[in-house]
């Protein structure tokens, strides 16, 4: 026999028994930004790598170690998309959405990156996201909060996740803070850990990241980020901080909350939780002012986050927010040959009168034993059947699967009307 092919680590099959979690999810997500009157964007799932390079930064893990990089057969560089900031605003761009105008979109799909896979951390995961275009006001950031917000009321673990907030200020003030840091931190770069002995160099702001307890304990005395901070972006963050206050959203200001990606400005947030381990951020995103421009654009106010889905899934089913749902509502069960020869009729006039009810239809013949069998172990409802009998009296059998209630043998317009509710099922 052969041998049987893998999936790659790190990319994961979503098997039906997990899709209606799945569906169920994303619908929430959906509704949500449609209450928001946000609009969908999609974009492709590939770009050239310099889009990356030039929008995340050289110096991040995503540039430095994690991106699917490849050359195509024109021998161009490209690369599977890590995250979706970055082809938003390329596509903004190109289309000419931004300049001048207010944009609220979302995006989900799967993203890429090269990671060491465990619990909550994939190489290919899934993302939803949300990018708000042309505001500036500290009243978007506070709405684009208030939407995650809500999304957390919606899966019932509002109770499960904490916002962090802080601000990263004007890119002047974070140099001269990164300039201080570094200079603090260089006085102990031999008891750093590997990582932040590097990032000295490449990407200081990130050290206030390390997980190292050591580097952790260096950190308790050195310079704190909001001494840097210029007046404007002191009064914005300020203001965000009171709408939070206004609309009931708690947070605490974590000064060592930097993010990982090089294009963000001002107010950065992640919603994080202690229920699914060391993957503990759900949902992480800010303002990136700058980003449109150094892509090329006219320079436009922006600001939003990602939300990892296979963090929030895992997250509900370990706080069982999510029901298994069921995939059938009813399975058509057909005795004897002129039923069989008849089934498929009687299924597309069940599916005209029950629009919504989900049927599947026996195929393969066999006893009544033998279907109702399979009729049980499709997870239906109900079973239908049809024998010569209802066929000469225009009937149709229901027997109910998963109570004692008896089985009935109905005329067409009452069994129609008896499996009405099983649609909204
Ligand atoms: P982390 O610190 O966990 O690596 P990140 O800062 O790299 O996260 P972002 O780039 O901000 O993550 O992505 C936003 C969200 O996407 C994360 O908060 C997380 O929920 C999810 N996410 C990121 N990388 C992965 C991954 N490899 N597998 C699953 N989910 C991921
Ligand atoms: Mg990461």
């Amino acid at each position: 026999m052969a041998k049987t092919i893998q999936a790659i680590r790190g990319m994961n099959d979503i098997l039906p028994d997990q899709s209606p979690a799945w569906q169920a999810v994303e619908r929430v997500l959906r509704d949500v930004v449609a209450s928001y009157g946000y609009s969908e964007i999609r974009m492709p799932m590939v770009e050239s790598t310099h889009l990356f390079k030039r929008s995340i930064g050289e110096a991040t893990d995503i540039v430095e170690k994690e991106m699917y990089t490849f050359e195509d057969r024109n021998g161009d560089s490209l690369t599977l998309r890590p995250e979706g900031t970055a082809s938003c605003v390329r596509a903004g761009n190109q289309h000419g959405l931004l300049y001048n105008q207010i944009q609220r979109l979302w995006y989900m799909g799967p993203m890429f990156r090269y990671e060491r896979p465990q619990k909550g951390r994939y190489r290919q995961f899934h993302q939803f996201g949300v990018e708000v275009f042309g505001l500036a006001d500290a009243a978007i950031d506070a709405e684009v909060i208030m939407l995650s917000a809500r999304l957390w009321q919606q899966f019932g673990i509002s109770d499960q996740v904490q916002l962090q907030l802080n601000s990263l200020a004007s890119n002047e003030a974070r140099h001269a803070y990164r300039d201080a840091l570094k200079a603090y931190l260089s006085d102990y770069r031999e008891q750093l850990d590997e990582d932040s002995q590097r990032r000295l160099q490449s990407n200081p702001l990130r050290i206030l990241d390390s997980k190292d307890a050591n580097t952790q304990a260096i950190l308790a005395n050195a310079p704190q980020l909001s001494d840097y901070w210029d007046d404007e972006s002191a009064a914005h963050f300020d203001e965000l901080c009171q709408r939070l206050q206004a609309a009931g959203i708690d947070y605490v200001i974590n000064q060592r909350l930097v993010r990982g990606l090089d294009y963000y400005n001002r107010t950065v947030f992640e919603w994080v939780t202690d229920a699914l381990g060391a993957q503990g951020t759900v949902c992480a995103g800010g303002r990136y002012d700058g980003l449109v421009e150094q892509l090329g654009g006219r320079a436009t106010p922006a600001f939003g986050f990602a939300l990892g889905l296979e963090r929030l899934v895992l997250l509900l089913q370990e706080q069982q927010k999510v029901q298994p749902r069921r995939s059938v509502d009813a399975y058509l069960m057909l005795l004897g040959d002129e039923a069989e020869l008849r089934g498929a009729d009687v299924a597309e006039k069940l599916r005209d009168a029950l629009p919504g009810l989900r049927l599947t239809t026996h195929i393969g013949g066999g006893n009544l034993k033998k279907q109702m069998k399979k009729a049980d172990k499709s997870g239906a409802e109900v079973a239908l059947i049809v024998g010569s009998d209802e066929l000469a009296n225009e009937q149709l059998s229901i027997k109910p699967l998963r109570t004692e209630a008896p089985q009935e043998q109905l005329d067409w317009a009452t069994a129609v009307e008896r499996l009405q509710p099983l649609t909204r099922g």
